[in-house]
């Protein structure tokens, strides 16, 4: 009887003042891996204009089928993505869109609070994929008021 209570208190004790690993979310926020899959945000160049050209790889090699594009054309036939719809509800995170993105029009970014309270809610389009996590985070705060 004393010697198991003896050896729970020895590993009470060892971690006592051992270093800890809890952190106190969400004052305190998680390291994350360099490599880390976030959200998905398009990217545009410096002139503004979205790197996307509506190629449709990455709705292709989704395995989730959760991307889905309306391709239109500039006057010089430069083609675009009129839509571009992600629905966050169904990904898997995987990165194949990443990946096989020829432009390097899309990314997955570190942003990992993601919660809504609907479905409805993670079905993010062209303009929300536009913002970057943090913008969107604010404007969606705001609209919460
Ligand atoms: S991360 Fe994977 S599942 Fe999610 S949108 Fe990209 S390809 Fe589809
Ligand atoms: S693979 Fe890249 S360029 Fe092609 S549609 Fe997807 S995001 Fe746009």
């Amino acid at each position: 009887m004393i010697i198991p209570l003896l050896q729970g208190l020895k590993v009470t004790l060892k971690y006592l003042f051992a270093k800890k690993v809890t952190l106190q979310y969400p004052d305190e926020k998680p390291q994350l891996a360099r490599r880390w899959r976030g959200r998905h945000v398009l990217k545009t160049h410096a002139s503004g204009k979205i790197k996307c050209v509506a190629c449709m790889l990455c709705a292709t090699a989704c395995p989730a089928e959760c991307i889905s594009i309306v391709a239109a054309a500039e006057p010089d036939n430069r083609k675009y993505p009129e839509s571009y719809v992600l629905d966050m509800g169904r990904c898997i995170w995987c990165g194949h869109c990443v990946e096989v993105c020829p432009k390097e029009a899309i990314e997955m970014a570190t942003a990992y609070e993601l919660a809504e309270y609907t479905r409805e809610d993670l079905i993010y389009d062209k303009e929300a994929l536009l913002q970057s996590p943090q913008e969107r985070y604010v404007v969606e705060k705001r609209k919460a008021g």
